[in-house]
């Protein structure tokens, strides 16, 4: 972030499937919204109060357990709402428990968001907002998060540095994870730096010119096919 971004953000990677959990500030208020707290919980709380900041939102990508599984902890420890994702991932935060037992991940809970979000839709936390884009492909409901000044993105597992999300799940399309990586992200921007759901940070120009998977060289050869 610059100096004179309306935002700080710092990553505190969660679970042992090392889930990006993404807190994001307004620069002004310090008060902050947690992106995908899939667990640790207190470990995130101490981290969120060393920087002073205050937890106002909790906003959710897709229903995945490593990615939604600490929200209703979350919920309990702070009173911050949870936002997100989209209803068509209500069946991912249903299994979040039964899927904790799979992947040795046993204090994930379901819960039912405050706001379910939708394509075009804001969130607000302190005086910020930030747009949301719904992007299905790896999950249905899957939802991404922008601030458009300080061109920063949370982008949860529709898009990686060098990869994009798996689609082999219930309901995961492939043909609409391009759709939403090449229709909704790419539109807004080269210079838009993103966090993914998992990895380092990347930037849309840098994924358009070397992503083995969606790079724009890579999708015109497989077009012209
Ligand atoms: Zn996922
Ligand atoms: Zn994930």
């Amino acid at each position: 972030m610059t100096s004179d971004s309306p935002i700080k953000a710092f990553i505190a990677p969660v679970t042992p499937l090392a889930q990006n959990c993404t807190v994001v500030a307004c620069a002004k208020t310090n008060r902050a919204a947690v992106i995908d707290p899939g667990g640790e919980v207190d470990h995130l709380l101490a981290e969120i109060a060393r920087r002073g900041f205050t937890v106002e939102k909790i906003w959710i990508t897709h229903g995945h357990l490593d990615h939604a599984g600490g929200a209703a902890a979350l919920k309990a420890a702070t009173g911050a709402p949870i936002e997100g994702p989209h209803p068509d991932d209500q069946f991912w935060i249903e299994r979040i428990e039964e899927d904790g037992r799979r992947y040795g991940i046993p204090d994930g809970r379901p819960f039912t968001p405050d706001r379910w979000l939708d394509e075009g839709d804001t969130v607000q936390v302190g005086e910020t907002s930030f747009e949301v884009f719904r992007c299905p492909g790896h999950t249905p409901g899957h939802v991404v998060f922008f601030q458009r000044q300080a061109r920063f993105a949370q982008v949860g597992d529709v898009l990686f540095k060098g990869s994009i999300g798996r689609t082999d799940f219930p309901r995961g399309n492939h043909a609409d994870l391009i759709a939403s990586i090449t229709g909704k992200l790419w539109p807004l921007g080269d210079d838009v730096r993103f966090v993914p759901g998992h990895g380092p940070m990347s930037t849309f120009g840098e994924e358009r010119r070397s992503n083995p998977f969606v790079a724009d060289h890579v999708l015109a050869r497989a077009a012209a096919v």
